[in-house]
């Protein structure tokens, strides 16, 4: 009898081992330190990305972290071995690869880079031929493909070539894409902040060939990240705050470790939050060509009311990159944005591009100072909590938020969580994916306001 219960109990954990999806894929690709994302892993994900992409060419690109090199070499083989054809780009900003997919008329793309992450992780970024990156949704297709991976015949395999030239083709784009003539009348002083991340192998440059005055911090590559931490929080970039004062500059910049996401700092020494970067890019944009512009969820109103000023429409899609630039390549938008500083300028390409962000900062900032533009944007505060809670209650307090927009008859969104918008705020409720909680946040004019929504929401939710 017990015997059979093991049996049965053995049998059902195959069973389950065989249903159960792999789920490598997180928001943004693979990542993982390198105990998980190791050569064995990175090049079963390879392969199943070159069978997904039809075996076809593909653009590969690194940043410069110490698992790079080890990662890089496992990748290319692995896309070889099922008979793509790689073209290296080797050390290269994300927007850079990203911008060469469609270029090149690659099939795909990986980047090798965790973003902001932590030097120990890295992560594996694929993008497909429209420069659109994969979604954990598409993802769960390549990770069906890992589990059957067919190699090329041996007369089939793939071939690698180097493609030096992607930061000079990018810079080319960028600076067609800003008016170079406005900068260079003024030749503003910028401070930038590399964060020895990929920002280093092209911001100096373009900036300074679009006729900027730049200093550079942080400005060599270096996989340890030894200037500051990689993500451009507050925080991390005290020295380019404190630079941006000493030396009198009317900007400062800094970048995440790829390069997709960017913040500023005003001639006033004041830190602008990615958030205000998406929300002065909108207004920039909207004064040169009216049309949609797409968020997320998560993206203060900011954005929206300066659409609605500029007669626009906001659409908001689910949190992610991905999401954003699917919605971006149907078409009907001039620009595209999420909350933490990262840009969609689709008139080069659908990934997030810190550098020409930062270029056409330097170019507005030549008519009127940052703060100036600041202040334009209009100001909201906001508050995040969170509510511990199992994957039980985590359902719960979701669905609790949902019937109480909808008996009260309030306006929401509930394609990621649910976002109840007022008159004058929005609050919104979402389940953690990896931990046990829910974050409950909060937006309004003034911090009062913030805080009386917060406390009556967490009343409703509790
Ligand atoms: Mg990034």
């Amino acid at each position: 009898m017990l015997l059979g219960l093991v049996f049965i109990k053995l049998q059902s954990e195959k069973i389950k081992k065989v249903n159960q999806v792999a789920n490598y894929f997180g928001t943004n690709g693979v990542r993982g330190k390198f105990n998980k994302l190791g050569p064995e892993l990175a090049l079963k994900v390879a392969q199943a990305v070159g069978m997904y992409f039809n075996r076809g060419k593909i653009i590969l690109a690194k940043d410069g972290r110490l698992t790079g090199e080890v990662i890089g070499n496992v990748v290319s083989a692995g896309l070889m071995s099922v008979g793509c054809d790689v073209v290296d780009l080797g050390f290269a900003p994300a927007p850079t690869a990203e911008y060469m997919v469609k270029k090149l008329e690659a099939d795909g793309c990986i980047i090798i880079t965790a973003s902001h992450n932590p030097p120990e992780w890295n992560a594996l970024k694929v993008v497909d031929s429209k420069g659109i990156a994969v979604s954990k949704e598409r993802g769960e297709e390549i990770e069906k493909l890992m589990e059957n991976i067919v190699p090329a015949e041996w007369n089939k395999t793939g071939s690698i070539v180097p493609h030096p030239d992607a930061i000079k083709q990018h810079m080319d784009a960028i600076k067609e894409n800003v008016n170079a003539q406005q900068i260079r009348a003024r030749g503003p002083k910028i401070v930038l902040d590399c964060g020895n991340g990929m920002a280093s192998l092209i911001s100096p440059q373009v900036l300074a060939e679009l006729g900027a005055e730049v200093v550079v911090i942080n400005g060599s590559v270096d996989g340890r990240f030894p200037g500051r931490p990689s993500e451009p929080t507050e925080k991390n970039v005290a020295e380019l705050i404190k630079r941006v004062a000493r030396e009198n500059a009317d900007a400062g910049i800094a970048w995440d470790g790829d390069a997709d996401r960017v913040v500023f700092v005003d001639e006033t020494g004041n830190y602008v939050i990615g958030d205000k970067v998406f929300a002065l890019s909108v207004l920039w944009k909207l004064e040169e060509k009216k049309g949609n512009i797409v968020t997320t969820v998560a993206t203060s109103r900011a954005a929206e009311e300066i659409a609605e000023n500029a007669g626009c429409k906001t659409i908001y899609t689910k949190i992610g990159a991905p999401y954003l630039s699917e919605e971006a390549a149907k078409g009907d938008c001039v620009l595209g944005g999420e909350e933490v500083g990262g840009v969609i300028w689709p008139e080069l390409s659908l990934a997030k591009d810190g550098i020409l962000t930062a270029a056409k900062m330097a170019e507005k900032i030549c008519e009127r100072p940052l703060s100036k533009w600041l202040a334009d944007v209009p100001e909201y505060h906001n508050v995040k909590k969170m509510i511990e809670a199992d994957e039980e209650k985590k359902k719960q307090i979701v669905k609790k938020m949902l019937s109480y927009a909808k008996e009260k008859e309030l306006r929401y969104i509930d394609i990621d969580g649910v976002r109840i918008n007022l008159l004058d705020a929005w609050v919104i409720v979402r389940a953690s994916g990896t931990e046990n909680y829910v974050r409950v946040f909060a937006e309004a004019k003034t911090m009062e306001r913030t805080e009386e929504i917060i406390n009556e929401y967490m009343q409703i939710l509790e």
